[in-house]
């Protein structure tokens, strides 16, 4: 389920490197490909943006459906206006202005929040891209009615041996990949390599754009690309919790049809949660929640974890017996005890001091550690997963008995 290599940011920011590699060396190929297909090859473009938005649409994904736009309104800029030569009439300016306005409009969407497409948010964006649009149409007729007159051969100057674009924006669209990259790289959100592949892709479009087919490949590719990153985030959505951003149940259910020959299964639950929310509030309850799911994620053992519902997460371990997990349980525990929870409300007194004595009291914040106990069983006790998870919440049932901030091996 979780599939831990292709969400990887390396993996995701060479992905789509990768394949234009693929396609550069095949290039040829495509080329013929494309002559002999070439109304297919010219509208495959718009089939695969508008697709992107209408997937966008339902799964509520508006940021994604701003990028999509831009790419498409871009392509049929490329198409309708672009395919004369570079050097005859206003061409190279145009080229020139779009190259620079893509990645700005691309980045703009960070801006926004994501949600429905029928939202002000979209509809202001539209506006911004119409007002890049007015902007664009004012700069070149002025340049057309004879203004700038020497634009090519100063600020505009290309080095022929590189790209026909000029040279400053080869270096910009550079820049421009280095930095959606470098999102990628640290932030590694689905949102982020959609923005980086579109980039990406249309910045070899402009700088090889004397190669014939360029466009509709470049294209054709990023709008592939971004069907699969609009599944994969659809993907994330159903599976995942929306508080953790773990798997959730649905996942867990899933895996547990095939855990493997040998497993161990954790299940995990915070102790005295229902007296931390009483004390201190359902959304600080909400934020411990995050953070101890964020501390489980650290997990050693090439565990894979879950949020089972309210204040439980399953833990599982391919491939390893109980024994085998407990050390690495064992961290987590010790991990999420020694952890200080600071607090930030003046008002919150703790009714009572269950899950912990406040270390730190000031006026703004004070500090907290709250406890969780494990319940884990194994395959040599129980083949079926389902029926194992029953058994380790017969286990975690005893560490609490015992006394809770423990771990209980089912036996
Ligand atoms: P024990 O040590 O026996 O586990 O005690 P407990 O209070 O943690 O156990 P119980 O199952 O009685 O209560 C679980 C509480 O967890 C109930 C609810 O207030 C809280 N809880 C469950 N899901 C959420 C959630 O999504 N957010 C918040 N803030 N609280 C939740
Ligand atoms: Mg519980
Ligand atoms: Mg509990």
């Amino acid at each position: 389920m979780s599939s831990s290599l292709v969400t990887s940011p390396w993996f995701r920011f060479a992905f789509p490197l990768m394949l234009l590699a693929a396609m550069w060396y095949g290039m040829n190929n495509v080329i013929v490909l494309t002559r002999a297909n070439s109304g297919l090859a010219g509208g495959l473009p718009y089939a695969l943006f508008l697709s992107s938005i209408a997937i966008a649409y339902i799964f509520k994904q508006s940021r994604m459906a701003m990028v999509a736009c831009v790419m498409l309104i871009s392509y049929w800029i490329i198409q309708s206006r672009l395919q004369s030569p570079l050097y005859t009439g206003s061409t190279l300016l145009e080229l020139s202005i779009l190259s620079f306005l893509l990645p700005v409009a691309c980045l703009l969407s960070y801006a926004f929040k994501n949600g429905d497409l029928l939202s002000r948010a979209f509809f202001v964006y539209l506006i911004f891209l119409a007002l890049f649009g007015i902007w664009a149409y004012i700069t070149v007729d002025y340049y057309v009615s004879g203004g700038f007159g020497s634009l090519k051969d100063t600020f505009l100057f290309s080095v022929p041996e590189i790209s026909k674009l000029p040279f400053i924006l080869v270096l910009y669209l550079l820049a421009m990949i280095g930095v959606t990259g470098i999102f990628v790289l640290t932030k590694n959100r689905i949102m982020d390599v959609f923005i980086y592949t579109a980039v990406l892709t249309s910045a070899m479009t402009f700088i090889f754009f004397q190669l014939q087919y360029v466009s509709s490949t470049m294209f054709s590719l990023s709008g592939a690309l971004m069907m699969l990153y609009l599944i994969s985030a659809s993907y994330e959505m159903a599976f995942n919790d929306q508080l953790t951003q773990l798997p959730g149940r649905h996942a867990l259910d899933i895996d547990m049809r095939s855990p493997g020959r040998k497993f161990a299964i954790a299940m995990v639950d915070i102790d005295h949660f229902k007296s931390f929310n009483d004390s201190y509030g359902h959304d600080t309850g909400d934020d411990v929640l995050k953070l101890v799911a964020s501390r489980i994620r650290l997990i050693k053992g090439k565990a894979r974890i879950y949020r089972y519902g309210g204040e439980e997460f399953t833990i599982l371990f391919k491939g390893k017996t109980a024994a085998q997990a407990y050390d690495y349980l064992e961290a987590v525990r010790k991990d999420i005890e020694q952890y200080d929870l600071v607090i930030r409300d003046a008002n919150s007194r703790p009714k009572d001091d269950k899950f912990g004595a406040s270390k730190r009291s000031d006026k703004r914040s004070r500090s907290v550690n709250i406890t969780i106990s494990i319940g884990v069983c194994d395959s040599s006790l129980e083949r079926n997963a389902k029926e194992a998870i029953k058994l380790a919440d017969e286990a975690l049932y005893k560490a609490k008995k015992g006394g809770r901030n423990r771990i209980e091996v089912a036996s």
